[in-house]
């Protein structure tokens, strides 16, 4: 039997970029003789393995056939007789066709390294259409690899317009379409996955949410890129270009979902977005199943983040019902989250990029300043049940007041 290195750790190390998963393909060998070896098997669909000290996987040579709707439908087909050119066929992008030997010997039949050195996305041959998974998996890759200077070919975005126009995108699972995006949205340019799936129409059948936001308008004053869609790309690049985690770039992807259903007539303002959105970013939320603080923060983003903007006009009470929204006495660490959503969505507006964000530090002092109402004052005072909850509500209004005029003073 023999054994090579495939897929991500050739494509990263002719890119001279840390490899940190090593996928490994046998070719000539059956799943008995791996068994023998002391490989241990995993999965139920595909002849993989891990080998039995570094617990690395190692899979048989294959060649896949689809023979229905879905993920589901596919037939695989693993012997010894499969060739490592035949197992290089199925995969999704000449770049990561390519296998290598213990020596470094490259095996390249569909031309990867070509197309690496050309910085080109590229589907390895039509059965690229078989499996939808791939269009997101090519978006990711842009986002991954635009900083190189990677585009897709246009062939490429061609069969992505096809697959997408098929319907066959509708059959992904919410697991599977999950895992692409939320790995799209935590690399570097993330908004580049959004614009190449917006540009194959993929978009359109995904989040018809976030599409519809291209080709609104909003007041120049506050939006100099004016363009909705366009400035949601700039939150997301700002999201990125700050580190943040996936819940605050989740959040920031579906923040103004709500203007995307503003009457024409009322444009460029869009009154009462926040709450408009509120049942789009519901259904994204779980058309996708994203995990539930995920889920959460994009809501409380989406429902308050013209609040966050607004923080150091709100009145005492008004304060007081975010931070309560928020639950912030035991959930600071969202409270945080939502506040650097607020700011990437200052701060992706065009020309306003470094731009300051002293709500943030208004709000962060704001929350000290509540949490900091000690229980065990009014528990000696008597206080219990419900009227205790109104007490504890009387205290953090008089120090957010307090805070409020030091603030202004
Ligand atoms: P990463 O750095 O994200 O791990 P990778 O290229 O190694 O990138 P994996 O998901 O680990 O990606 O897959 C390993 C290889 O398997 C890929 O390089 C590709 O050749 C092939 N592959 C994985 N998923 C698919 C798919 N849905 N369709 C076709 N080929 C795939
Ligand atoms: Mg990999």
């Amino acid at each position: 039997m023999q054994v090579y290195k495939v897929g991500g750790a050739v494509r990263d190390r002719l890119l001279g970029l840390p490899v940190t998963d090593i996928d490994r393909v046998v070719v000539g060998a059956t799943t008995e003789e791996m068994l023998a070896q002391g490989f241990r098997p995993v999965g139920a669909d595909f002849p993989v393995f891990l080998h039995p000290k570094t617990g690395e996987e190692y899979a048989l040579a294959r060649t896949e056939r689809k023979s229905g709707r879905g993920y589901g439908g596919f037939t695989f087909y693993a012997s010894p007789d499969v060739t490592l050119e035949e197992d290089l066929i199925r995969r999704d992008l000449t770049i990561n066709a390519m296998a290598e030997d213990d020596q470094q010997n490259l095996t390249d039949p569909y031309h990867g390294q070509r197309d690496l050195e050309a910085r080109i996305l590229r589907h390895v041959s039509p059965a690229f259409a078989e499996d939808p998974l791939r269009v997101l998996r090519v978006a990711r890759f842009a986002a991954r690899y635009a900083g190189l200077g990677f585009t897709v070919a246009p062939e490429t975005l061609e069969l992505m317009r096809e697959l997408s126009e098929s319907g066959e995108l509708q059959a992904l699972t919410a697991e599977r379409s999950w895992k692409e995006i939320s790995r799209a949205l935590l690399e570097d340019q993330p908004q580049v996955f959004i614009e190449v799936l917006r540009d194959c129409g993929a978009l359109k059948v995904l989040m018809p949410e976030v599409d519809a936001l291209f080709g609104v308008p909003q007041p120049e004053a506050h939006h100099p890129e004016i363009d909705t869609g366009l400035h949601t790309l700039s939150v997301l690049q700002q999201a990125a270009l700050h580190k943040q985690p996936l819940t605050v770039r989740w959040a920031c992807l579906l923040h103004d979902l709500g203007k995307g259903l503003t009457p024409q007539e009322e444009w460029p303002r869009h009154i009462a977005h926040e709450h408009t959105g509120l049942k789009l970013i519901k259904a994204v939320n779980e058309r996708f199943k994203a995990p539930k603080d995920c889920q959460e923060l994009a809501l409380l983003v989406g429902q308050y983040h013209t609040h966050g903007h607004r923080a150091l006009e709100l009145k005492a009470s008004t304060l007081l019902e975010l931070l309560q929204s928020f639950d912030v006495y035991r959930r600071p660490q969202r409270f945080e989250e939502f506040i650097a959503a607020c700011e990437m969505d200052a701060r992706g507006r065009k020309g306003l990029e470094q731009r300051s964000y002293p709500q943030a530090d208004y709000l962060r002092g704001a929350a000290t300043a509540a949490r900091g109402v000690a229980v065990q004052p009014l528990l000696e005072q008597g206080f219990k049940g419900p009227a205790l909850g109104e007490a504890l509500k009387r205290e953090r209004l008089k120090v957010l007041k307090a805070y409020k005029d030091a603030a202004s003073a």
